[in-house]
């Protein structure tokens, strides 16, 4: 809660707890690496800079405040301070209040996490807390800003917690933002001309505003007696002031007489004067020849671009002409940023330029949502200067620009994969934007899917891509077999691609939740349908014999599939006999359209979901019983007996929920089938069952214990209707 003190204007608020527990940080935290402060709080400029320009294309009277945009460095050694000023959007009183300390964002604690596990102060920008670099270098920082709609203001702090803010009725910027750094003692260096010069250069050089440093100079000038006097009786009189001029006697062995006579001519002063001098004169780099810039000189600008710390991975740097003319500048960064999937936080980071004049930030319609990790410029020769958001929405030029800068990305990726080890780094980490792109960009499905890697079953320890697959597959095989799960060990091992690889043929291992979703748009590969092990259908090829064996089968086991079925009532919709198992005396497989048990556990893990579609949607299981399997023999021998065998019942719902749980579904009354196993367990042991049914009765049931059980779970472990 702000106080007022007997100034009356001015308020002190503290600073929320993160932000001052990372002001703490950064004051005490030794680092060597200051500089960074200048290229951050540049930075900032520069966007309120950008936040201005755009306000002013649909609304030219905002820069009433001011036409001219950019951003000025004065240093002052006197006082020890380094003051920065911009003719940005500035901020009102509530942003001060806001922005610079008591709202937190979320970068605020993800930045100082980072930092304990290794990062490097120097990465700040990234977590959007850059402006608290400035305590880097500064003791006290005073910012004053002024906005068009609100008063001038004064935010003050020497850390320690709380900070104040204050209406300024000093000198009017007009419209900005004014940054004074009260240097620490041991960090004048950065008052030095030609070490803010170096920085700029370093860091800061591709900033699209002028960035001025006032420099000294010093010049001769020629004095008139009286001017002479007046200024000899002010240096001696009054303290040496630096920024008046100096005067000096030139020619003192000459003659009186040519000295009387050239007196008026030849007092002549050094005078000191200061001048703006503009440091970032470059062009902007992709209106260059891309032939002329080196790879240094790309990775300046992108970490100018992006406040990352590292360089790209990887550029593109092309130009479109024709009916419709742009350049771009595109970037593969090397690392997913931190808050890349963060909700609502869709930004792209592709900056539109028209004409050279920056646009925007974050237009949605240049690039799709699953790119939304490449960055870099677009700079259109045919858009309106004034363009708004809404106008763009329809516009045509952009919609053109967007398939260019599609095709360019894809063809960017397709680079990267020819060498394996980089496109390795590239795939860690956007494999999930790349699969994104096929569920949701049809157009360029074929093409994105052939940047897919996984790990089969004939791969090894290096994942490979579908074409690999293709190329090794076996004559008589149509399908891209594939299995979805959690993870590489779990499908390698499930009972579903036991037969499968028994046979000969390679499975895929999907095992990102994504690829759920991949699979249901990319229906197939270079003509080859991919199938799933795990769902209903899938036919293996066979020879005459395998079939006549299968026909066999189904005819031996009908009986028993009936009895299992009316035990199993509504739980599966059917129980067949299976060609895919080896080892496993069943499986629960899904029907085609169904989801997969990989789905359905991906559905139920995600909280607060509309449940309404768990009923149709979940998986509809089918249970497949392998006719090999001495279990299902001796079952089949039990039930043709009688078919009213208790035993046989227990026995088949206790097979059912181990083939659930083994076919990677989840219990939902994990207790019960516990009981059901404690129970089978006891009469292996030899353990009189009778005893436990007694007590059971005891408790009020009146049915024998299986039954209980089983009536039980009929609805607990339901899940279809
Ligand atoms: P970031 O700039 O990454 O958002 P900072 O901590 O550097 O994070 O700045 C916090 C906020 O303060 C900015 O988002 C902006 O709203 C405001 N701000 C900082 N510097 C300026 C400036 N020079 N002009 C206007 N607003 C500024």
């Amino acid at each position: 809660m702000p106080e007022e003190n007997q100034n009356g204007d001015v308020e002190t608020f503290a600073f929320q707890a993160e932000i001052a527990q990372l002001m703490s940080l950064i004051i005490n935290t030794f680092y060597s690496n200051k500089e960074i402060f200048l290229r951050e709080l540049i930075s900032n400029s520069s966007d309120a800079l950008d936040k201005i320009r755009y306000e002013s294309l649909t609304n030219p009277s905002r820069l009433d405040s001011g036409k001219e945009l950019y951003i000025k460095i004065i240093p002052n050694k006197n006082d020890g301070t380094l003051t920065i000023i911009d003719t940005g959007i500035g901020m009102t009183k509530a942003d001060l209040v806001n922005n610079l300390g008591t709202i937190a964002k979320s970068g605020t604690k993800a930045f100082m996490e980072a930092l304990q596990a290794g990062a490097d102060i120097s990465m700040i920008g990234q977590f959007g807390v850059g402006f608290y670099s400035a305590y880097l270098v500064a003791d006290k920082v005073t910012v004053v800003s002024k906005n068009n709609d609100d008063e001038q203001y004064v935010w003050e702090s020497s850390a320690g917690g709380s900070f104040t803010v204050t209406q300024d009725r000093g000198e009017p910027l007009g419209r900005g933002t004014k940054i004074v750094l009260h240097m620490k003692e041991d960090q004048t260096e950065f008052l030095e001309e030609h070490k803010i010069k170096e920085i700029v250069k370093k860091h800061s050089q591709f900033i699209g505003y002028p960035i001025k440093l006032v420099v000294e100079k010093e010049r001769e000038k020629e004095l008139s007696d009286d001017e002479a006097e007046e200024e000899k009786k002010e240096e001696e009189g009054e303290d040496k002031d630096k920024d008046k001029p100096k005067i000096e006697d030139v020619g003192e062995d000459e003659d009186e007489d040519t000295k009387k006579e050239d007196k008026k001519k030849k007092k002549t002063i050094k005078e000191k004067y200061t001048e703006d001098e503009e440091l970032n004169k470059t062009k902007p780099i992709w209106t260059r020849n891309a032939d002329d810039i080196s790879q240094e000189e790309y990775g300046e600008f992108y970490k100018s671009l992006t406040n990352d710390w590292e360089d790209h991975l990887a550029v593109k740097h092309f130009s479109v002409e024709g009916q419709l003319e742009f350049r771009a500048l595109l970037f593969v960064p090397r690392r997913v940023p931190f808050d890349l999937f963060e909700n609502k936080k869709r930004k792209n980071n592709i900056k539109l330029y028209v004409r050279r004049v920056f646009i925007m930030d974050n237009c949605e319609e240049l690039i799709p949502e699953y790119l939304n990790f490449i960055k870099g410029v677009v700079d259109s020769e045919d858009l309106p200067l004034n363009i708004s958001r809404e106008m763009l929405q329809q516009n045509k030029i952009l919609k053109v620009i967007r398939k260019n800068l599609v095709k360019k990305c894809l063809e960017l990726f397709e680079e990267l994969a020819e060498d394996k080890d980089g496109y390795k780094k590239f795939y860690e980490q956007f494999s999930k934007n790349i699969k994104l792109g096929i569920h949701e960009d049809s157009q360029n499905r074929a093409k994105l899917s052939e940047l897919l890697r996984y790990h089969t079953s004939a791969s090894g320890d290096e994942a490979c891509s579908l074409k690999d697959y293709v190329s090794r597959i076996k004559p008589n095989q149509k399908h891209i077999y594939y299995i979805t799960g959690e993870s590489k060990e779990q499908v390698a091992n499930s009972s579903f691609v036991e037969r499968v690889k028994k046979r000969g043929f390679e499975v895929v291992y999907m095992t990102e939740p994504i690829d759920e979703y991949v699979v249901q748009q990319m229906k197939e590969f270079d003509g080859k349908t991919l199938v799933s092990v795990t769902k209903e259908g899938l036919e293996l090829p066979e020879d005459e014999e395998e079939k006549k064996k299968r026909e066999e089968d189904k005819a031996k086991f009908e009986g028993l599939c009936k009895v299992m079925k009316s035990i199993l009532d509504n739980k599966v919709e059917k129980v067949v006999v299976s060609n895919r198992l080896v080892e496993s005396p069943c499986c629960i497989v899904t029907s085609q359209y169904g989801w997969t048990a990989n789905m359905e556990r991906i559905m139920k893990a995600q909280a607060l979901r509309d449940t309404s579609t768990m009923g149709y949607m979940a998986a509809k299981k089918h249970l497949e019983i392998n006719p090999d399997h001495s279990i299902i023999e001796n079952l089949r021998q039990k039930a043709e007996a009688d078919k009213n065998d208790k035993a046989v019942k227990d026995l088949v719902i206790l097979l059912f929920e181990t083939a659930l749980l083994s076919s990677g579904f989840t219990l939902d009354e994990p207790q019960v089938h516990a009981s059901r196993i404690y129970r089978m367990i006891k009469l292996g042991l030899g353990i009189d069952e009778e005893e436990a049914m007694i007590t059971e009765d005891a408790q009020g049931g009146d049915a024998p214990s299986a039954d209980a059980a089983e009536s039980e779970d009929a609805s607990r472990m339901e899940e279809v209707d």
